[in-house]
């Protein structure tokens, strides 16, 4: 389900069931001449719009801090955004979730997350605002000391089961941490997976422009490659982001 296209019922239904609400998070950034700078993005979109109304989905947050590790700002489809001027927007949005009732609210993201347990700076931006959002929202709600109450008692208890208020926002990488599949930039890994989830923004025979050393693998990909991700993501997925 899109979250923009639903009613005030559905959304309450949706948080009644405790319903996922995924944020795809994206960044556009250049990926060889052979595919769109919204690699991360679509890899993200597309996967979750396979879950259909399995989870209610929000609009895309596009606009990560790609870097320009990969390629410069000029005429290349990279677009950076400071992870500190991600911090507050995220923060906001989370805790407006928050008070709108939700309490199973994820994010997913692509991008930069082949070392997801130290994390880089547009997932950092994200998972950091998550847990501010969390700490605030509840100290306002039950006040200083919360934590240290009496009714607390079963916190740790309750961590051990995932359901602490720690995991009412959680960050998932879109691939789980040794996935079977090709993690990579532009190479053989994210070219099959936009030739499975987006192919008509595909032009392989463009892969050696640039004379790159991460796509020159880039035209062993396949879109029968590309759908076996798609699937190791969705298994993650159904699994992590608490579907029922
Ligand atoms: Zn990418």
């Amino acid at each position: 389900m899109d979250f923009a296209r639903m009613r005030p019922h559905q959304l309450r239904a949706a948080i009644d069931a405790n319903l996922p609400v995924v944020l795809p998070i994206g960044v556009l950034e250049y990926h060889g001449a052979h595919l769109p700078s919204g690699v991360d993005l679509l890899a993200v979109t597309e996967v979750l719009s396979r879950l259909g109304d399995e989870i209610v989905t929000l609009p895309p947050f596009a606009y990560g801090a790609a870097s320009h590790a990969v390629a410069g700002p000029e005429g290349t489809g990279t677009l950076h955004i400071d992870a500190s001027a991600i911090l507050p927007m995220a923060e906001g949005l989370f805790t407006a979730l928050l008070r709108a009732g939700f309490r199973n609210i994820r994010g997913v993201i692509h991008h930069q997350t082949e070392g997801f347990d130290q994390g880089m700076p547009t997932d950092l931006a994200f998972r950091l605002a998550g847990r501010n959002a969390i700490m605030r929202f509840l100290e306002a709600e039950r006040g200083p000391g919360w934590w240290g109450a009496r009714g607390m008692a079963d916190y740790y208890a309750a961590q051990a089961q995932g359901a602490d208020p720690f995991n009412w926002i959680r960050i998932l990488p879109l691939f789980p941490k040794g996935a079977d599949f090709p993690f990579d930039h532009a190479g053989r890994g994210e070219t099959a997976l936009m030739q499975a989830l987006a192919p008509e923004t595909v032009e392989i025979a463009r892969a050696g422009e640039g004379d790159h050393w991460y796509t020159e693998d880039a035209p062993g990909a396949s879109a029968a490659l590309g759908e076996a991700g798609v699937r190791i993501a969705l298994g993650q997925l159904r699994r992590d982001v608490n579907l029922p």
